[in-house]
């Protein structure tokens, strides 16, 4: 596996292999989600591209950033098992050389209003300008990314039409524990008893409204509760639950950390 930490190796790299070119961006603290990406862009792709990048601009909690876990080491390990062709790791001030306070704006519209947009003021922007910014330097055919952050694939969609890309956005279903735990990053910072706890999400999917989701939510030892919200998968405007297709999606605090699920009933 090839490791760049330069933005031009990087390029210069991939430009002389003439081979097509999966792309799946990470923050790394990787899991068998983000390596479900990588197989599928082996299926696909001649050659797969992994980015590590802890992007400081998609945080808009300082504390979250600085307990976001970094596990290098064991990252680099999986991502080579897994037949990972190229990583690139840079750091803020490769992806940022002018600094982070005039970032370009993207006209996101309704989708940048609601849910994870209303909780997370310029969460998505920092999401478009991070990846624009790393497709730009992979220039890959295909761009890998996981239906757990299903907002957050609508987004990067927008994104694509606005910068008019011709990248292949495919979309891989979410993975979970045995016990239907959707695997994050952030569920590192949780204790056992709290990932059992958790597990009141998976659970709460099949509860017949918001009200009874976010009550179940709250009797299991979550703290509080952004939304949970029910949405035609398409349009992501509000529907009612039960009225097919539908999806349901959901944002809540266990121990401090913020959870984020989603299930589409079709
Ligand atoms: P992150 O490192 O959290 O920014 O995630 C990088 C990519 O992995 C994104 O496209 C996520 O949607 C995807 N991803 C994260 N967790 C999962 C999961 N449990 N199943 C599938 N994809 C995931």
């Amino acid at each position: 596996m090839k490791q760049f930490q330069k933005t031009s190796e990087l390029q210069s790299y991939l430009q002389s292999s003439g081979k097509s070119i999966g792309f799946v961006p990470t923050m790394g603290a990787l899991h068998e989600g983000h390596l479900a990406l990588i197989k599928a862009s082996k299926k696909d792709c001649e050659l797969t591209v992994c980015s590590i990048f802890v992007n400081p601009t998609q945080f808009n909690d300082p504390t979250d950033f600085e307990k976001y876990p970094v596990t290098l080491a064991a990252d680099l390990e999986k991502l080579e098992a897994e037949g990972c062709d190229v990583v690139f790791v840079p750091s803020v001030s490769e992806m940022y050389p002018s600094g982070t306070r005039q970032l370009k704006h993207y006209d996101l519209g309704f989708i940048e209003t609601i849910l994870e947009g209303k909780y997370r003021p310029g969460h998505f922007q920092g999401v478009c300008v991070v990846v624009d910014l790393l497709l730009q330097a992979v220039q890959p055919h295909k761009l890998f990314m996981g239906e757990k952050d299903y907002q957050q694939i609508a987004v990067v969609r927008k994104m694509l039409e606005l910068t008019n890309s011709s990248v292949e956005l495919v979309k891989c279903p979410t993975v979970r524990s045995s016990e239907g735990l959707a695997l994050s990053s952030r569920n590192a910072r949780l204790t056992e008893e709290q990932k059992e706890q958790a597990l009141a999400i998976y659970r709460g999917f099949g509860l017949s409204s918001e009200t009874e989701f976010k009550q179940s939510l709250l009797e299991n030892g979550f703290e509080s509760i952004d939304y949970v919200a029910c949405v035609d998968p398409q349009t992501l405007q509000e529907k009612p639950v039960g009225e097919k297709p539908y999806l349901i999606l959901v944002a809540a605090f266990i121990g401090g950390v913020r959870l984020i699920d989603n299930k589409t009933f079709a």
